[in-house]
């Protein structure tokens, strides 16, 4: 099973010093110093992490980019070609929390996409469901439209993490079977979406952790994990690189 990609998405967490010896930690350890691992700290520490894993194997992802392609009157926002100058290599785009907290449609994931794609990056674009979508057994629908911002985009140059919303930060893991269905289900939309034979790569995010990893990670449809919480503390990350 070795070589599911594994992102720790770091949220606004974090200070430079207790950073920098958190990561120092983590490249210490043979199992998370491995390719197919990246981290994604808040912007201001990107570039900072860049350095910190310079001839390391671990990649460096970024939160969030612009909906804005070139440089310009923007305040506040950071573009893809910005990212792709510090070193980063994968940006998420369309977390839960942005489209939570920012409003974020499909119209402006749209763009994001297109941004991270022009600057030779990877996206993940994150979907999910929130508890009142799946107990009014409207996910299959709010996943099939969050991911037709895919439509034209090549398969090879993107990633799906699949987060459910009632999963993420609250300890309670979709079931072994929920997981499994959706990944395929998302694998089987996105060729069609894309207009492609070539299926799509898919992570699962929600509440992973050390002692839930290997069973989530052992999901065949399932290629990687995206881990919020538990990539905050050395061992927990390791146990949960090691299980992909
Ligand atoms: P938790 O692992 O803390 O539930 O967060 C998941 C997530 O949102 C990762 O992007």
């Amino acid at each position: 099973m070795a070589g599911k990609l594994v992102i720790g998405n770091w949220k606004m967490n974090g200070r430079r010093v207790a950073s920098e010896t958190l990561v120092a930690a983590m490249l210490a350890d043979p199992r998370i110093n491995r390719p197919n691992v990246g981290m994604a700290p808040p912007a201001p520490y990107l570039a900072l992490l860049a350095g910190w894993l310079e001839g390391s194997h671990v990649a460096v992802c970024a939160q969030d980019a612009s909906r804005f392609a070139k440089d310009g009157a923007f305040t506040g926002d950071v573009s893809a070609a910005m990212l792709a100058d510090i070193g980063c290599q994968y940006v998420l785009v369309g977390h839960s929390e942005r489209r939570q907290y920012h409003g974020e449609s499909n119209e402006v994931l749209r763009a994001k996409l297109a941004n991270v794609l022009e600057a030779g990056l990877v996206p993940v674009l994150c979907v999910g469901e929130t508890l009142t979508e799946r107990e009014e057994g409207r996910h299959r629908d709010v996943i099939r439209h969050q991911l037709s911002v895919l439509e034209g985009v090549d398969p090879r140059r993107c990633v799906v993490a699949y987060e459910p919303v009632w999963a993420i930060g609250t300890g309670k893991v979709a079931s072994l079977e929920q997981i499994a269905q959706m990944h395929a289900d998302i694998k089987s939309w996105c060729l069609q979406i894309q207009k492609t034979d070539v299926t799509i790569r898919t992570l699962y995010g929600g509440s992973v952790k050390a002692d839930n990893a290997e069973a989530i990670l052992s999901i065949d449809d399932v290629d990687g994990a995206l881990v919020g919480g538990a990539s905050l503390e050395v061992e927990s990350f390791a146990m949960i690189c090691m299980a992909a």
